[in-house]
């Protein structure tokens, strides 16, 4: 699958048959959506989308249908570079069920400031808009899944 974009109302994918762009709306994430122009099954979002700006992150985490998994990175971070292959194996394993984001703490300082976020990687888990739980260090993909596990049946 092509990367993804966020945009103020979802996740932008191209479509594999055709290629035309299409969005996943953030409410009907994790259904089955088919491209607007030639009707192919698009499939869920399966890899990490980066996040581009502190509102794009507060539409998608407050409007997603799926719990959100963010990663804290920056370019200079060795763990987070450790770490990166993970988060993508763990959004790839867990399409349909779970959206990936990634936040660049270098570009979006504000949003890491206003989240408290002190050290990277640190991966944090939105649920309907609110922050369930956060780890911060490098962590295998099997470590990730057991996190997010937890969190989301924390958070119900
Ligand atoms: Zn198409």
């Amino acid at each position: 699958m092509p990367g993804l974009k966020l945009d103020p109302r979802g996740l932008i994918t191209s479509c594999p048959s055709c290629g035309a762009a299409n969005r996943l709306p953030f409410a009907h994430l994790g259904q089955p959506t088919r491209c607007g122009k030639c009707h192919t099954d698009l499939g869920p979002p399966a890899k990490p989308v980066d996040v581009p700006s502190a509102a794009l992150f507060d539409a998608l985490v407050s409007s997603s249908a799926l719990p959100v998994l963010v990663d804290f990175w920056a370019e200079w971070c060795g763990p987070c570079r450790m770490v990166a292959p993970q988060v993508a194996m763990v959004a790839q394993r867990n399409a349909g069920r779970l959206v990936v984001a990634k936040v660049d703490t270098d570009a979006l300082q504000d949003l890491s400031g206003r989240l408290g976020i002190r050290s990277i990687p640190t991966l944090a888990v939105f649920d309907r808009g609110d922050l369930v739980s956060r780890t911060a260090g490098a962590m295998s993909a099997e470590q990730i899944e057991a996190f997010v596990r937890g969190a989301v049946a924390d958070g119900d």
